[in-house]
C-alpha cells in the first residue's frame, strides 16, 4: 500500500535532502523481503512503518512530490534505525544512510520548541564537545545520587511533573560510577608477553564517564592478548550522537576531530567497544566524501576502525582463561550485527571461555528499543520492543545477558528491572575480563597464538592487514 500524504509537484534535481545524497533509494525493488525484518512493522503492521514505505517517504520528499507533513515526520520518527532491513535487502539499499539523511532534513525544518532546540544543544554540543563539563556534569549527577535525591525524586513521583523528555532521562539514569572509573585511562597501556601491533581505544564520550569500567576492561584484554594500547588523551566524542540525531554539520567537524587525533597516534587500528560509535566511524569515508582535505584520510582511518569482539575474535585468545561457571544468553546490538555485520565472533569469543554455557535467544538480533535515545523521543515503541526481548531473555533462563553496546546494557537492564529481574546485564569485555581474573588463570598470558603483526610505518596505511 502506498504512502497517502498529499502529493506536491515534482522538483528536478539530484535525489538528495540538504545536501545529503539519497541516491540509494532507487536500488529498492519493492519486493518487501524486509517488512518481516522490521519491529516497527511488526508491531504496527501499516506500510509507512515498515522500511519499504519510509523510503518511497524519503524518495518522494527528495523529489519534492511531498512536503514534511507531521504525517510523514512521525512515520520517519518513528523508526529505530536498527538497520534490520538492511541486513537482508537484497538489492542492497543502504538504509542508514538514507534514514539519517531524512533525519536531518527533519532537524532543519522541524527543529521543535525552543526548550527541545535548547536541551540537544546542550546535549548534543556542549557537553559532548567539552569532556571536563561532561565528567562536571557526572560528578554533580553522582552527589545526587549518593545523597539520596534521586532515591527522594523517584519516590515522590517528582520526576513527572518536568518538562519534556526530562522524566525519561532521569528513569534511564544509570548509577555514576565514583571518581576514580571516571577517570581517564593512562595514554598507553603495555603489551603483555610478545607484542603483536598497537592499537588505539576509543573511551568515547559519555562512555568514559559512566561505563568506564568497560574502557578499563577492554584496554586490559587487549593488553593480555598482546596489543599496546594508546588512549589519545586529547581524544573526543566520535560524532556518533550528533549524526542519528540530525546534526549533519557538528558530526562532520567532529569526524576531522576524531581523524587527526587517532593518525598522530600512529596506530594499526583503532578499537571501540561500543557499537553506535564503530558503525559511525567505519562511515567516516562515507562523510567526508566531498571534503578533498580529508576524503582519503577518513576512508583510511574507516578501514582501521574495528569493533572488539571483531578484532578479537579473528583468532583464538590468548590463554590462559579461568572458568566463568554461568549460563549466559547473548544479545546482538544493531550497531554491531547490522550495522557492522559482525554476528559469530562474540559467540566465538564466548565459546572460549571455560565453564560458561551461552543458550541462544530468540530474535537475538532485535532491537531492543535503546536505538541511541530513541528511549528517550518515542517512549511507547520502545517500551513495546523492550517488553518483547525481555519476554524471550526471561524465556532463556540466563543467569545474566551478554551484550555489546551500552545502550543495550541500560536499556535491558532497567526491562529486567521492571519485571522485577535481578538479571544483570553484561558488556561482552566484562566477561572476558572476569575469565582472565579468575581463579586458575595465570598472570602471564600464554604464546599459544603466535599469529603477529609486523610494525611498519605509517601504521595507519596498514590498517588492512590488521582486518579478519
Ligand atoms: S528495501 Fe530492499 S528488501 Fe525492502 S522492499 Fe526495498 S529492495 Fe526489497
Ligand atoms: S531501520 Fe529498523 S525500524 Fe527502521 S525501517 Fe529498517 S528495520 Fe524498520
Amino acid at each position: 500500500m502506498a504512502p497517502t500524504m498529499a502529493e506536491q509537484p515534482t522538483r528536478h534535481g539530484p535525489l538528495e535532502l540538504h545536501g545529503l545524497s539519497v541516491e540509494g533509494v532507487n536500488q529498492c525493488v519493492h519486493c518487501g523481503l524486509c517488512l518481516a525484518y522490521c519491529p516497527t512493522f511488526s508491531e504496527l503492521g501499516t506500510e509507512m512503518d515498515s522500511p519499504r514505505g519510509r523510503i518511497h517517504m524519503i524518495k518522494s520528499l527528495a523529489a519534492g512530490r511531498i512536503a514534511l507533513s507531521d504525517s510523514v515526520v512521525e512515520h520517519l520518527s518513528l523508526c529505530l534505525d536498527c538497520r534490520a532491513c538492511e541486513t537482508v535487502c537484497p538489492a542492497g539499499v543502504p538504509y542508514g544512510r538514507l534514514i539519517e539523511a531524512a533525519k536531518a532534513e527533519i532537524e532543519r525544518q522541524r527543529p521543535g520548541r525552543p526548550l527541545r532546540r535548547l536541551l540537544r544543544r546542550l546535549s548534543l554540543r556542549l557537553l559532548l564537545e567539552h569532556p571536563a563539563l561532561l565528567r562536571l556534569a557526572a560528578a554533580s549527577l553522582r552527589v545526587y545520587q549518593i545523597v539520596g535525591l534521586q532515591g527522594l525524586v523517584r519516590r515522590s513521583g517528582i520526576a513527572r511533573l518536568l518538562p519534556g523528555t526530562l522524566p525519561a532521562w532521569e528513569a534511564l539514569l544509570p548509577p555514576i560510577p565514583g571518581a576514580s572509573e571516571r577517570a581517564p585511562l593512562p595514554p598507553l597501556i603495555p603489551a603483555e608477553g610478545r607484542k603483536r601491533a598497537r592499537v588505539a581505544l576509543l573511551t568515547g564520550c559519555v562512555q568514559a564517564v559512566v561505563f568506564g569500567a568497560h574502557n578499563r576492561a577492554t584496554a586490559r584484554i587487549l593488553a593480555k592478548n598482546g596489543y599496546e594500547v594508546a588512549v589519545p588523551p586529547e581524544q573526543g566524542c566520535c560524532g556518533a550522537l550528533n549524526a542519528h540525531g540530525g546534526d549533519h554539520e557538528r558530526a562532520v567537524d567532529m569526524a576531522r576531530r576524531a581523524i587527526d587525533v587517532f593518525e598522530r597516534a600512529g596506530v594499526d587500528a583503532v578499537v571501540v567497544n561500543t557499537s553506535g560509535c564503530g558503525a559511525h566511524m567505519k562511515n567516516y569515508g562515507l562523510l567526508l566524501a566531498n571534503d578533498p582535505a580529508y576524503a582519503e584520510r577518513a576512508m583510511r582511518l574507516a578501514r582501521s576502525v574495528r569493533d572488539i569482539s571483531e578484532f578479537l575474535g579473528r583468532e583464538p585468545l590468548r590463554g590462559p582463561l579461568g572458568p566463568v561457571p554461568m549460563t549466559v544468553t547473548y544479545h546482538d546490538p544493531c550497531h554491531v550485527v547490522h550495522g557492522q555485520k559482525i554476528r559469530t565472533e562474540p559467540r566465538k569469543l564466548l565459546a572460549q571461555i571455560p565453564g560458561l554455557k551461552v543458550v541462544e535467544l530468540q530474535e537475538s538480533d532485535w532491537c531492543c528499543g535503546s536505538a541511541g535515545i530513541y528511549n528517550l523521543t518515542q517512549p511507547e515503541m520502545a517500551t513495546r520492543l523492550l517488553h518483547r526481548k525481555v519476554n524471550h531473555i526471561l524465556a532463556t533462563g540466563a543467569e545474566a545477558v551478554v551484550t555489546a553496546n551500552p545502550g543495550c546494557i541500560l536499556q535491558i537492564q532497567a526491562g529486567l528491572r521492571a519485571h522485577g529481574s535481578e538479571v544483570p546485564v553484561l558488556h561482552i569485555v566484562e566477561v572476558l575480563d572476569r575469565a582472565y581474573k579468575s581463579e586458575g588463570a595465570s598472570t602471564a598470558p600464554s604464546e599459544t597464538s603466535p599469529r603477529s603483526i609486523a610494525p611498519a610505518k605509517p601504521a595507519l596505511d596498514r590498517a588492512g592487514d590488521v582486518a579478519p
